[in-house]
Formats: C-alpha cells, structure tokens, sequence
C-alpha cells in the first residue's frame, strides 16, 4: 500500500516529468521542500515496489505501473482544486487539498468530478447554490481557532 508520503512522491514524479521531461533528484528535492537524502531513500523504495526506475546519477523514470497511479494521483489533486474553487472555498484550497486527497476513495472522486461536471455545464444552479451561502453561520470566535484545520483559514489561500 501507498504512504502519503509515497503517493506525494508519485504525483509529483509525475508533474515534473510532464513538465521538464526528465526528473532527478534534486528536482524531486527542490519540489517537494525535503533533502536529496530523503529523496534518495524514497526513490529506492519506490523502486522496491515497482513505480519508479532509478539508476544512480541517472534520472528517475516511473515505471507504467507508477506513471498510471500518478496520472490518477494528479487527476485526483486536480480535480478535488477544482471542487472547491467551484464551491468558492476561497481560503486554503490548496492545504485543504492536500489533506483531503490522502483520505478519499476513488469512487468518491468520482463522484465528485461528476458534480464538478454538472455545476461547470449548469451555471445557473451554481449559481442557486452561491445563494445558499451564509458565511456568518461558522463564526470566527467560539473555539474554532482550536481546531487544526482553521489554520488554513490563514495560509495563502491558493
Ligand atoms: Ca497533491
């Protein structure tokens, strides 16, 4: 089974790849804010497991089994991004993001990109649910800012 740790990794194997080509450790480093070390023993594991090809001073290469995962993996990220920016989120999308793809079933996701689908095609009924709105509802005081996930509330809110 994949660690969030491992899937992190993989969707970012993937993105790097798609976009520079090629990925070595350093990017993969330099990318994911961690030391060449931690790179190095990663890549090792997910070289065990069958998702990545990896000779030293070579670049890194997912195997096919490893580049559909992380198809899915940035599907996924991509598609739950477009979720709450749909529902207007607004703040901490991309930390919320990052929780919430470790924790949700595929089949979920799929559901979910449904309605990413139905709201992109109806506009109108977005717009019936941005009537719903009532942001006063969850106010700022009480003992909210106890919770782990208020913290969002003051992250970059991208
Ligand atoms: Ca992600």
């Amino acid at each position: 089974m994949l660690t969030e740790s491992m899937e992190d990794y993989l969707e970012m194997i993937y993105r790097l790849t798609a976009t520079k080509g090629y990925v070595r450790v350093v990017d993969l480093a330099e990318a994911l804010n961690v030391q060449p070390s931690s790179v190095t023993r990663m890549i090792q594991k997910l070289g065990e497991e069958g998702f990545v090809c990896y000779e030293k001073y070579r670049n890194i290469a997912l195997t096919e089994r490893g580049a559909a995962v992380g198809r899915f993996l940035v599907w996924r990220d991509q598609t739950l991004h477009d979720f709450l920016t749909l529902l207007e989120a607004r703040v901490g999308v991309k930390d919320q993001v990052e929780g919430i793809e470790h924790y949700i079933t595929p089949p979920t996701m799929c559901l979910i990109r449904n309605l990413v689908l139905y709201f992109t095609a109806n506009p109108s009924r977005l717009k019936e649910l941005e009537a719903l709105r009532q942001e006063e509802r969850y106010p700022d005081g009480e003992q909210l800012e106890e919770l782990r996930a208020w913290f969002f509330r003051h992250s970059d809110g991208k």
